[in-house]
């Protein structure tokens, strides 16, 4: 067993060892980055089956003083990888909550938002002690937080995570599987994890409706979470063909993506709640 993983490290080509490095050197900035609000949080609306607004995903951003925009997709694995991603998460914790904090203050429509956590992170307890300080601190019910987490980060340490999204239940938490039908055993995690949510992934409904593998795929997976009691996400929803398809489900499922619209800024946000709403009325006196 040994020998196999010898020769993968040293034989396989990988084309991604010199961004590695970028990444590296860039991540050596993030506690700047913190201070200097060079990251920031976008988030990104969720549309009940009802077309209100259920919540929003808190996503993070990089605006880097040299290089510009860096995408998550580049140094979140980064952060993962030199531990950093732990202050990150308690950073964003603390920034979203007391965002939520604001928005109860103001009788604001949006309460509910989503948080991305590390696999690395889950079972930690300052996780949870960060958790609940942030929302004992701005007044948050628990409730309305939700944490993301990825079936692939839990794959090495499925008992532990169990335990630990237990914990965050107990707690009022909710929890989301994220990217669910990216990873390899995905049946057996619906059944496992305690979890509220599961959020399909994209390229599940890329092929909607057009597809009619994918329609019929992702019909099934909306009707097997909802007969085991979860809420259903549909992430990176484009068109309104694909919003038609959703609408016609037995139980129809939430959505997320650019057809609402893409993450925004706290400010923007605010103008597209109210103009998402004002638009609902105006259809509604129709
Ligand atoms: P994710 O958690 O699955 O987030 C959804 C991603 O899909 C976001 O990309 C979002 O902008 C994108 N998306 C949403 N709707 C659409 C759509 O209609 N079309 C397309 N093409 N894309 C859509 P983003 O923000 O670039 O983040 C990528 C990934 O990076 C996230 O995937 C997540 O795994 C990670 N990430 C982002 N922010 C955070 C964070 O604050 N903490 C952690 N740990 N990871 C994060
Ligand atoms: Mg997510
Ligand atoms: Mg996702
Ligand atoms: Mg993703």
């Amino acid at each position: 067993h040994s020998s196999i993983e010898y020769k993968h490290e040293v034989i396989e080509y990988d084309p991604n060892i010199h961004i590695f490095s970028f990444e590296r050197s860039i991540i050596q900035d993030i506690d700047k980055a913190m201070d200097n609000h060079e990251l920031f949080i976008v988030y990104q609306p969720k549309i009940g089956s009802n077309k209100a607004i259920i919540g929003a995903e808190a996503l993070l951003r990089w605006n880097h003083p040299t290089q510009g925009f860096i995408s998550p997709a580049v140094f979140i694995p980064a952060l993962e990888e030199n531990g950093k991603i732990t202050d990150v998460t308690d950073w964003i914790i603390e920034q979203v909550c007391h965002e939520m904090g604001n928005w109860i203050v103001n009788h604001y429509p949006l309460k509910a938002v989503s948080i991305n956590i590390p696999g690395q992170y889950i079972t930690s307890p300052r996780l949870m002690d960060v958790l609940k300080n942030s929302v004992s601190k701005y007044k948050i019910d628990s409730h309305f937080l939700e944490l993301e987490i990825t079936e692939t980060s839990v794959i090495n340490n499925i008992e532990n995570a169990i335990n630990s999204i237990g914990e965050f239940r107990k707690y009022g938490f909710r929890v989301a599987l994220d990217d669910f039908g990216t990873g390899l055993s995905s049946l057996s995690y619906l059944k496992r994890l305690p979890i509220t949510t599961v959020k399909i992934d994209k390229s599940f409904v890329d092929g909607v409706p057009e597809s009619e593998k994918d329609s019929a795929i992702i019909k099934a997976i909306i009707v097997l979470c909802h007969s085991l009691n979860m809420d259903v996400i549909i992430e990176g929803v484009e068109t309104e063909a694909q919003v038609n398809f959703l609408s016609q489900m037995p139980e129809k499922p939430g959505i997320q993506g650019y057809y609402y619209s893409p993450p925004l800024k706290r400010e923007d946000l605010a103008k597209w709640v109210q103009h998402f709403q004002e638009q609902q009325e105006t259809m509604s006196q129709k």
